[in-house]
């Protein structure tokens, strides 16, 4: 690296090398650190690993990217040689068994990471194959671990597909430090340490990363070790609780893990970044396309290739969702100059038709938002902002995010702006001039919420606000839209499956949606991924921070009748759903969900089982 150190990337950068050729034509003869990713190669922020190697390049280090690699093939890791640093390794977007995988365990035929939608262009358990594939073509090298499959199972875990805890992804692959969270500051640290001649192995201070060791580091608070918790519920739920008061990167400890004779230590998390750092990493210079050498289409591009991140983080805290366990709670938002800039960027596309598709976030009416005293927020060990109740000290202020879609809607190449990214509702009561516009001019007549379930025994279970909430909300809207003269709709998603939802719930949330004119279009069946509180409690059985015993859906029949249930106004849902109501004793509700139909009706195929997706985080 030596005098490329701190260099500016060219302006119009080219896309980063991701074979030999490509390096001799920066007059590269050896990288400096090289990525090895799960998805394919789209130089755009939306993506984890071309984002950090971009920031990387940004600091004047030679980076390479091998993206979707032949894993067996130690031939093609050697592509462009031995780097001078270390491997950085990502699965991808997802975890790679949710990718993989779908809830009932059957393999997906589609990846939208993958030129083509493709299947089979990653392995299972990406992280602990892309190491040893490393470990085999460089020996010796070091090796990082990171993105969300690293991130969520860096201490023992529940693996769903496995049916079984797992020891911390970072002693089964082996690798030399885990990343956790967004990691761009850790893993400039490390480079920088490394390139500073330090060994990977004196590096185990760095927040935002966890590390092996031989013992438990002074004042770590110690979680029960890796065969206590695959042994027993409490000890796993002792040491989720645990580590679960230990995420905020203002208070947050170390915490250690024993596994056989050593430790996994974690660090506390990387402090959130500063507007100026986010600024910074979204005007690198992307090329905001798929690398040239593939040919077809890569979806995940296609629904992100018009919109643009406002901010990252979520305070929801919802007990099924992994962005808060791996973006953090405190949300990070752009200045309205950076957004700006981009969507002038955007304009500029050459297939750009006036349409932005989405300017959003995790949540998208988190922009700009946060916790307003700065002393609770140091000493704050809540996971969520708004759980069980909104907290007095959350500003909601909706100035900040109105004038933003108010400039862009100014601008002169945008005609129309909207909104995609799924919505907090109960937070919209308070942003009602946000609330206003954003029924005015940024939803294009369809609203996308996430109440989840209204069942208020589930509602406490998932962390989420329940139906009461959702009926004011749902009043609301229609009082907008009868004032803005517009008819439009709410779309809501609901998760089916989830711990703590019985058929009877079930049979509530059916009859509420009936009564409230709504159609699902797709529903999420519950699935256990690493990390989350919601699949802690799939696992034991009981909610770890109040030991109350939790009912599990677990058999594939009755995860059938729940979404079924969710879909009662599809014809082919009626079987199941007189199945549900004779099961739980409610026969006298066929002729309410299934409008008098006696007959069976024929099975449709097999219905949508995913969201569609959300953007894909870094
Ligand atoms: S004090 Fe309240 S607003 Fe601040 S971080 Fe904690 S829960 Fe959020």
């Amino acid at each position: 690296m030596g005098s490329d150190r701190k260099r500016n990337p060219p302006v119009a950068a080219p896309f980063l090398p991701t074979n030999r050729a490509e390096m001799l034509a920066r007059g590269w003869e050896e990288l400096d650190v090289l990525f090895i990713s799960g998805d394919a190669y789209v130089d755009h922020p939306a993506f984890g690993t071309p984002l950090l190697a971009r920031l990387l390049e940004a600091e004047g280090y030679r980076v390479g990217i091998l993206a979707q690699p032949d894993w067996r093939n130690p031939e093609a890791l050697r592509a462009m040689g031995r780097p001078r640093l270390c491997a950085a390794i990502a699965a991808g977007a997802m975890d790679s068994m949710v990718n993989r995988y779908t809830a009932a365990k059957k393999v997906r035929n589609d990846d939208a990471y993958t030129p083509g939608g493709r299947a089979g262009a990653r392995p299972d358990r990406a992280t602990i194959a892309y190491t040893a594939a490393i470990k085999g073509a460089f020996k010796g090298l070091p090796t990082l671990i990171g993105g969300i499959e690293a991130s969520l199972r860096r201490l023992a875990h529940y693996d769903y597909w496995d049916d079984r805890v797992r020891r911390s992804v970072l002693v089964d692959s082996k690798a030399d430090l885990l990343l956790f969270g967004m990691a761009e500051n850790a893993l400039l640290e490390v480079a920088r340490r490394l390139a500073d001649g330090e060994t990977i192995g004196d590096i185990d201070d760095v927040r935002g990363t966890a590390i092996l060791a031989r013992e438990a580091p002074a004042g770590a608070v110690v979680l029960p070790p890796f065969e206590a918790v695959a042994a027993d519920h409490a000890a796993y739920n002792t040491a989720f609780r645990l580590a679960a008061l230990e995420t905020s990167p203002f208070n947050a400890r170390q915490l250690a893990q024993q596994h056989g004779e050593r430790w996994v230590v974690v660090n506390p998390p990387a402090l959130p970044l500063s507007e100026a750092e986010l600024d910074r990493i979204y005007a690198l210079p992307f090329r905001k396309l798929p690398h040239p050498s593939y040919t077809e289409l890569i979806p995940a591009y296609a629904q992100i290739k018009f919109s643009v991140t406002g901010h990252r983080g979520c305070f929801g805290g919802c007990a099924f969702c992994a962005i808060t366990h791996h973006q953090g709670k405190t949300i990070q938002s752009r200045s309205p100059d950076s957004i700006r800039a981009e969507v002038d960027q955007l304009t500029r596309h050459p297939e750009f038709r006036g349409t932005v598709s989405d300017l959003g976030g995790p949540t998208a009416n988190m922009y700009g938002l946060g916790c307003g005293d700065p002393t609770a927020q140091a000493a704050c060990r809540r996971p969520s902002c708004l759980y069980p109740e909104i907290c007095p000290r959350l500003v909601t202020a909706d100035r900040r995010a109105v004038r933003l879609l108010r400039d862009l809607r100014a601008h002169p190449a945008v005609k129309h702006l909207f909104v995609a990214s799924g919505v907090r509702f109960d937070l919209l009561k308070h942003q009602p001039d946000y609330f206003a516009d954003l029924l005015e001019h940024h939803v294009g007549g369809l609203l996308k919420v996430a109440p989840e379930t209204v069942s208020p025994a589930v509602a406490r279970v998932m962390r989420k606000p329940g139906p009461k909430l959702f009926e004011q909300f749902l009043d609301a809207f229609r009082e907008q839209n009868r004032t803005l003269g517009r008819r439009q709709a709410v779309i809501p998603y609901f998760i089916s499956g989830h711990p703590g939802c019985t058929l009877a719930d079930m049979i509530e949330v059916a009859l509420f949606l009936k009564r409230h004119n709504l159609r699902v279009e797709q529903v999420q069946e519950f699935t256990p991924t690493p990390g989350s509180l919601a699949t802690c409690i799939w696992h034991t059985g009981r909610d770890p921070f109040n030991g109350e015993e939790v009912y599990v859906p677990r058999s594939a029949k009755e995860r059938r009748l729940q979404k079924a249930l969710l879909l009662w106004h599809l014809p082919e849902s009626r079987d199941d759903v007189r199945v549900a109501l004779k099961l739980a004793g409610r026969e006298a509700l066929v002729a309410e969900l299934c409008g008098g139909h006696t007959k069976t009706a024929p099975r449709a195929p097999r219905m949508a089982q995913r969201r569609p997706h959300r953007k894909p985080s870094p």
